[in-house]
């Protein structure tokens, strides 16, 4: 068979990081003039935000090689030739084997993974050198399409609520899709079993408190007009979307991270996109999850053995 010629020079772009992109000029974002070149200066630019919320965890990306609104793909496995800054984590599978799962540490592999045409990245809840011990407990409400957005707005509210009143800290992003994020760091990392059940409790308390507005089950018909609260987030090997993370959907929303006091103002859960994310970013006086890392906070069940908090 003829062998497939190498892209042309003049279609290839280096960019800020030295990475080679090849097919810049591509639209990925049908009809928004939103290119590959975009998306690898935006990916460049939040490298740093990225990576504190994606950085050295493995990682499910989704690869749209044609653009959005044709078939895009998860992985989670590294490929050959996808460039030295994209490293494998070794992950135990149940049959007794193990898999490589990828991560990236630094802006070059982030946009060694641009060039792989990827648009989402979603981590773990673990860091790659800790992987049986979940560092964050995600709530990912996902509202029937019937529930107004104040109803969603109000909902992430209450989950905060219940959170602080259990001593807990957490932190709220839109997730450039329908629904929010709430997320609570772990400064002592629990147990994937630690971390499910108490993410299945505080779902399964607030659908019991407010039968009319959450639901806790999985797949449950009921959903109408109220709000999943998706625990399921929190087992080994689930991905939620990272902070900062393009979403492959219309009008290349970002999954945003925002402070508390914005939420009454927030429009949409779709309300970045890769525009105004980075005059956000801009004009911003501080990053609203600027605390995260450095929040002492354990499960409320595991306090008395992590000797935090009474
Ligand atoms: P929305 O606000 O619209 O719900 P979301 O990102 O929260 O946006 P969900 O459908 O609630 O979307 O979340 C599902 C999550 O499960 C994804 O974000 C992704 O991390 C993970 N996921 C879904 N399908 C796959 C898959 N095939 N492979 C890997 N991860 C997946
Ligand atoms: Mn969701
Ligand atoms: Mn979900």
């Amino acid at each position: 068979a003829a062998k497939k010629k190498a892209p042309k020079r003049a279609l290839a772009a280096a960019t800020a990081d030295g990475v080679r992109l090849t097919h810049p000029e591509r639209e990925v974002f049908p009809g928004s003039g939103v290119t590959k070149g975009d998306v690898a200066a935006y990916y460049a630019k939040v490298a740093p935000l990225l990576l504190a919320d994606v950085g050295a965890r493995p990682l499910s990306v989704l690869r749209c090689p044609d653009g959005v609104g044709q078939a895009c793909f998860f992985q989670k496995h590294t490929g050959r030739g996808w460039g030295d800054h994209v490293r494998a984590v070794a992950v135990k599978e149940k049959g007794g084997g193990s898999d490589r799962y990828l991560a990236v540490d630094d802006a070059t592999g982030v946009l060694q993974l641009v060039q792989m045409n990827v648009l989402e990245f979603h981590p773990w809840g673990a860091r790659a050198s800790d992987l049986e011990h979940a560092d964050r407990v995600i709530f990912d409400l996902d509202p029937h399409p019937s529930v107004a957005w104040s109803e969603v707005k109000k909902a992430a509210r209450t989950v905060h609520d219940a959170l602080a009143a259990i001593g807990l800290e957490s932190f709220l992003r839109t997730s450039g899709g329908k629904g929010l994020h709430v997320v609570v760091p772990l400064a002592s990392a629990a147990t994937w079993a630690d971390a499910k059940r108490f993410a299945e409790q505080v779902a399964d308390t607030l659908a019991s408190e407010r039968p009319q507005t959450f639901v806790s089950v999985a797949g449950e018909q009921k959903r109408e007009r109220r709000i999943f609260i998706d625990w399921l987030r929190n087992a080994r090997g689930a991905t939620s979307v990272g902070s900062y993370s393009l979403r492959a959907r219309e009008g290349a929303p970002v999954a945003m991270p925002i402070e508390w006091s914005e939420l009454a103002r927030l429009r949409s859960a779709a309300a970045y996109d890769i525009r105004s994310a980075l005059a956000k970013i801009a004009r911003r006086k501080r990053d609203p999850w600027e605390g995260f890392d450095r929040v002492r906070q354990a499960l409320p069940s595991l306090r008395a053995a992590a000797g935090e908090r009474p």
